[in-house]
């Protein structure tokens, strides 16, 4: 919405009170810059504003393609887009969608976890809400501050483990605002109905606490009652203020998230993408790669390293997705293994266990290395989400590929500087033979004259099309069953030319195709459970489809 009246003492130099048409200038979801046709030059009061020349969306993505480009750095490039975005976010998102591939790693992972560091040094201009511990007791008058009347989507961290980065603060602004773009890009929810959000309950990262340009409180972080009374605030002040918003968890520590996921996914509708969109996308690669193996999913033998929130996500819609092919729950979990940062994960540790890992303690005897345990275990798949590059060694990977003949091998811990192993490493300590994805993209890579092409293991494919389908029927939760059925939606759509390259994912640019499968899959789940609130269109995908944003400019006149 265009500002109401001028602030400070202009008026007492006779300016007006009302902004004039020129503020369209200034929106960036009204904004067409370059693109402003001569009758709405004449019609909005903008002749004279802008150069002669009236350019087409077309030339206009053009020009901001070649605008990145001329950047080498990576977070210049965010840099650009940010602005971009700030500026015009038809023309932004147009860029995005067009060059998908290019793009996505320069608003999101890895380039956002850089961009995150630096927040205090690179921030330009409001984007999203902050809300502080200053702010108990009125959070709800806050997010009424927000100058939309609606949100529909609201992604929130509270900064405490921002991508494989640790704790961040109040920098980890960069993540929610990186995710709802890619809603918009990749499922086109409007970006309207989006609102990025950052608790900011202090920090423990003593860096940031002495950091000259540090944006957020300078205080360490509140923990215990003082943050869940704070926490519940929020969640209430949301329901009162958004009530139809859809409230996705991100970045949280591990001793959070798993609680306030619990605590909140029966109370709104709200999903922790850390936890299960990283199971489902994880879990759609393992499916995907058993399409190369020839191996049935309830056969598998997972080997995990790292216990915490992706990790036992994916052991825990693993555990669901064999139950569907006729495991019991007990056998499920024995096919699920555990190595954290004191070792494998068994019964004899189980005092010392958090809960989220004591079903995953089985009766085994303790190894403490990740090598030892794949020599005892020897599992079929090894996915590392513990954040530690570089430890999916050679020994370890050369002895999954003595075990299988195509070993399934995922180093998804984000940014590409965490993860367990390179493609490279991975497809030439294996052979060739292994079934290689990670969390950030790695080149393709040639090996005695194979092409093989690292799948991404990327939340991308799974978040915007759960989050499009749930916000299209208004489902009341966010169900596990949803993420299964997302996982199992996006393993259908890898095609015979993803397998040929050892790629267990489509291809990116196919992300918003992917999306509107997820997205009807996931509402005919919300209407098959009773949870949609929106009586049932005659034809879900049309419906879904016809609501997607498209980055059209309109006209004015
Ligand atoms: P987390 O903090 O909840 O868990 C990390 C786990 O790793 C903990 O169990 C910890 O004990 C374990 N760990 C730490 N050091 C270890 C070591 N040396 N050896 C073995 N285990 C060790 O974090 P998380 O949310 O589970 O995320 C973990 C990683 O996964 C991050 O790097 C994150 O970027 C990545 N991730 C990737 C995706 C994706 O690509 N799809 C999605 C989510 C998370």
């Amino acid at each position: 919405m265009p500002p109401t009246s001028y602030s400070t003492g202009l008026s007492a130099w006779g300016a007006p009170h009302q902004p004039r048409a020129a503020a369209l200038l200034n929106d960036p979801l009204l904004n067409k810059g370059t693109a402003f046709t001569e009758r709405e030059r004449d019609a909005l009061g903008l002749r004279g504003l802008l150069p002669p020349r009236v350019f087409t969306l077309e030339e206009q993505v053009g020009r901001s393609l070649a605008a990145v480009r001329r950047k080498s750095d990576a977070l210049e490039k965010y840099i650009y887009l940010t602005n971009l975005q700030n500026r015009n976010e038809t023309l932004f998102y147009r860029l995005v969608m067009e060059n998908v591939e290019e793009m996505v790693p320069l608003i999101y992972t890895p380039t956002v976890g850089q961009a995150c560091l630096e927040y205090g040094s690179i921030y330009r201009r409001a984007r999203g809400m902050f809300i502080t511990l200053r702010e108990r007791g009125r959070i709800a008058e806050i997010l009424r501050m927000w100058p939309h009347e609606q949100a529909r989507l609201i992604v929130v961290t509270d900064g405490e483990r921002i991508l494989g980065l640790g704790d961040l603060g109040a920098l980890g602004m960069g993540i929610p605002i990186g995710k709802l773009s890619l809603y918009t890009a990749c499922a086109g929810v409007h970006p309207y109905y989006t609102l990025p959000i950052t608790l900011d309950v202090g920090t423990d990262n003593a860096s940031l606490l002495d950091g000259e340009f540090y944006i957020g409180l300078r205080e360490k972080r509140a923990r215990g009652k003082v943050y869940d009374d704070f926490i519940e605030e929020f969640v209430t002040a949301v329901q009162t203020v958004f009530p139809k918003a859809l409230l996705q968890w991100e970045d949280f520590g591990n001793t959070n998230a798993f609680r306030l996921l619990q605590q909140n996914r029966r109370r709104l509708p709200s999903f922790n993408d850390d936890i299960q969109g990283t199971a489902a996308v994880a879990l759609a690669g393992v499916i995907g790669g058993l399409q190369l193996t020839g191996g049935k999913l309830r056969d598998q033998r997972l080997l995990f390293l790292g216990a915490g929130e992706a990790g036992t996500g994916i052991a825990d819609l693993y555990v669901a997705a064999a139950q569907a092919e006729g495991l019991t729950e007990a056998e499920a979990r024995q096919r699920c293994w555990f190595v954290d940062s004191k070792g494998l994960v068994v019964k004899s540790r189980a005092a010392q266990l958090a809960e989220h890992k004591l079903h995953y303690a089985h009766d085994h005897e303790f190894v403490a290395t990740l090598a030892e345990a794949v020599k005892a275990l020897r599992p079929t798949a090894l996915i590392g989400v513990s954040g530690m590059p570089q430890t999916f060694t050679r020994e370890v990977v050369e002895m999954m590929s003595a075990n299988n003949p195509r070993p399934i091998i995922f180093a998804l811990s984000n940014p590409t500087s965490k993860a367990e192993c390179t493609a490279e490493q991975a497809y030439t300590w294996s052979g060739g033979r292994a079934i290689f994805a990670s969390g950030s993209p790695f080149p393709a890579f040639e090996l005695n004259g194979r092409r093989h092409v690292p799948g991404q293991g990327n939340n991308i494919y799974i978040f915007p099309g759960v989050g499009l389908g749930a916000l299209a029927c208004e489902a009341r939760e966010v169900t596990d069953s949803m993420f299964l059925a997302a996982a199992q939606t996006l393993a259908s759509l890898v095609g015979q030319e993803d397998l040929a390259i050892g790629r267990v994912y489509p291809s990116l640019t196919r992300v918003r195709e992917v999306s509107l499968h997820i997205a009807v899959a996931v509402a005919k789940i919300a209407y098959a459970e009773g949870l949609a609130h929106r009586p049932r269109p005659v034809d879900l995908k049309e419906d879904i489809a016809s609501r997607m944003f498209q980055p059209v400019y309109r006209d004015y006149v």
